[in-house]
């Protein structure tokens, strides 16, 4: 929460007196203070008083709001530096080792991203069951033929990497990996501009379907890699568009695995949809409609039941798209500590404030090229538009299949998922998947320790920091009852201009404060503190 408030129905800031809004944010951003807070009021009811609170938006995409988008980015540098070279071995109790695959950090901003059809996922050791109408039907767990077997080894109940020794010097390291891996070619791209020589060739529909199953393939490509290599690997990985659109992944790995193994995890790795066919739809301009009686979908004009999700999935031969690795893996070694290791950091969140479509927009200077490659992006758009990305999509409905857990009102082409919309191209989750031991913290803990090292910095200058939670929701009133209420508001303009303005100047006298305290911890020549600090503002929610 931040700490600032604004009276409510006041405009103290007579400097931005006459301010519009979007004059308030231009003002905001250059300061590196959240454009758009959700604006809250909080009433003190042991006086009676009222007050505006600006509440971050907390927003990871430049194009929403870029102060909060590069401090979000600011703390996932902090969180891949702290787990990437980590030596001890005992990260996390043991019972959090034996869960294997459930990985991500669960605080990310978006719940998008479920992989919510784990059924579906073919492998070596899942006996996939399906609910059919006429009893349950164990699919083959074969793998798919075009696909090498995969070598696997012991695994060690260990999360960091091994040690070497080097022999002239007597010294031990251990290093890590940095690791690039991407998705087939769809079609010949011009080098350095990314549209395709020729768009008529270029198959947008694998890559749509690609993309929209990019997470799926991620997830089994580390569970593999966790198989061959014999211990709980553990990463920090960014989900990016290559130039040519198609998403890629950069991931941060603890400890040195050979190249060979990861090469032939690489090969050998695939996800496979079992979903219905989707080659040709069913349906173009007028889409099945619920029928409350029964509770489905049916035909618009015979008014036939569609067949269910568990229906058209019951007898499948083949899966409807099998997705697997381009042939690009990059594989590089490197130490902790070193300049090369922070660089890597940095290239590995370089993009994470950015859209999909947009990664490259700014270097295409030519209005020409401009538009080339606005075309390229809405030709892939208009199939990530049409194709189902999980099975309670309501693309479903197009290719005459009620989707899973169909619910009335569902209509093609307007799926809630953000896969779907141009600016991801596909990629609705998660951009940046950490697994959980990477740095045995969460995103939240990361956040809490860097603010507590500004606020060492300015105890140490004498400046008491911010009062964190001073109006916290347990603070009461000597009844027991709570004596901050808070409600959310739509604020009018004036109050919006004056609860930016507040910010700004909050944000500045603690700038001022910090660089002061900096300076003073500089002259006593204690030990170096945060390097960020130059572009701290008022501290987020
Ligand atoms: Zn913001
Ligand atoms: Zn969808």
């Amino acid at each position: 929460m931040s700490r600032l408030r604004v009276p409510v129905g006041k405009n103290t800031y007579d400097a931005y007196a006459g301010v519009d809004a979007d004059a308030a944010m231009v003002a905001a951003e250059s300061a590196g203070v959240c454009i758009r807070p959700r604006v809250r009021t909080v009433t003190d009811r042991e006086t009676g008083e009222s007050m505006s609170v600006p509440i971050p938006c907390g927003s990871t995409r430049e194009t929403v709001c870029t102060p909060c988008a590069v401090k979000a980015r600011r703390l996932r540098i902090h969180q891949c530096r702290e787990g990437w070279h980590r030596t001890d071995a005992d990260l996390l109790p043991t019972e959090a080792l034996v869960d294997d695959d459930d990985d991500q950090d669960h605080e990310d901003d978006r719940a998008d991203d479920v992989l919510d059809e784990q059924p579906e996922d073919q492998d070596l050791t899942d006996a996939v069951a399906c609910a059919a109408g006429l009893g349950r039907r164990v699919r083959s767990t074969r793998r798919l033929s075009g696909f090498p077997d995969l070598p696997t080894l012991p695994m060690q109940n260990r999360t960091v990497g091994r040690e070497f020794v080097d022999e002239r010097t007597g010294k031990a390291y251990r290093p890590s990996l940095f690791l690039t891996l991407t998705l087939p070619s769809y079609g010949k791209v011009i080098e350095g501009v990314g549209v395709p020589v020729r768009p008529d060739r270029y198959d947008y529909r694998r890559a749509a379907l690609d993309a929209l199953l990019w997470p799926r393939l991620l997830d089994r490509f580390w569970q593999n890699l966790r198989r061959c290599a014999g211990y709980k690997v553990q990463y920090f990985s960014a989900i990016e568009a290559q130039r040519r659109l198609a998403p890629h992944l950069h991931a941060a790995v603890r400890g040195a695995i050979p190249r060979q193994t990861i090469k032939a995890v690489v090969a050998a790795t695939y996800h496979a949809a079992w979903w219905p066919a989707l080659d040709e739809p069913t349906y173009v301009d007028r889409w099945p409609v619920y029928d409350r009686d029964t509770g489905r979908y049916v035909d618009p004009v015979t008014g036939v039941a569609l067949p269910t999700w568990q229906e058209a999935t019951s007898d499948l031969e083949e899966p409807a798209h099998v997705v697997s690795f381009g042939k690009q893996v990059d594989v590089k070694g490197l130490l902790g500590g070193t300049p090369d290791s922070d660089r890597t950091v940095r290239y590995l969140c370089k993009y994470l404030t950015k859209n999909v479509a947009d990664t490259y927009t700014e270097q295409h200077p030519t209005t020409h090229a401009a538009a080339a490659y606005q075309r390229h992006a809405d030709r892939l758009h208009a199939e990530v538009l049409i194709l189902p990305c999980s099975s309670s999509c309501a693309n479903w409905l197009r290719y005459g299949v009620q989707p899973n857990g169909a619910r009335p009102g569902l209509v093609p082409g307007r799926c809630s998922s953000p896969a779907h919309d141009r600016e991801n191209l596909g990629l609705g989750g998660r951009r940046v998947l950490v697994s959980r031991q990477w740095s045995g913290k969460t995103l939240t803990e990361h956040r809490a320790d860097r603010r507590e090292v500004v606020a060492e910095v300015l105890a140490a200058a004498g400046i008491t920091a911010p009062e964190a939670d001073r109006l916290g929701a347990d603070r009461t009133l000597p009844d027991g009852s709570p004596r901050f209420v808070w409600a959310d508001t739509n604020p009018d303009e004036t109050t919006y201009v004056a609860v930016i303005a507040a910010s700004l100047r909050q944000a500045q006298t603690w700038r001022t404060q910090y660089e002061h305290a900096k300076v003073l911890a500089a002259q006593r020549s204690s030990p170096p503190v945060d390097t960020n600090s130059a572009t701290y503002a008022a501290p987020a929610a």
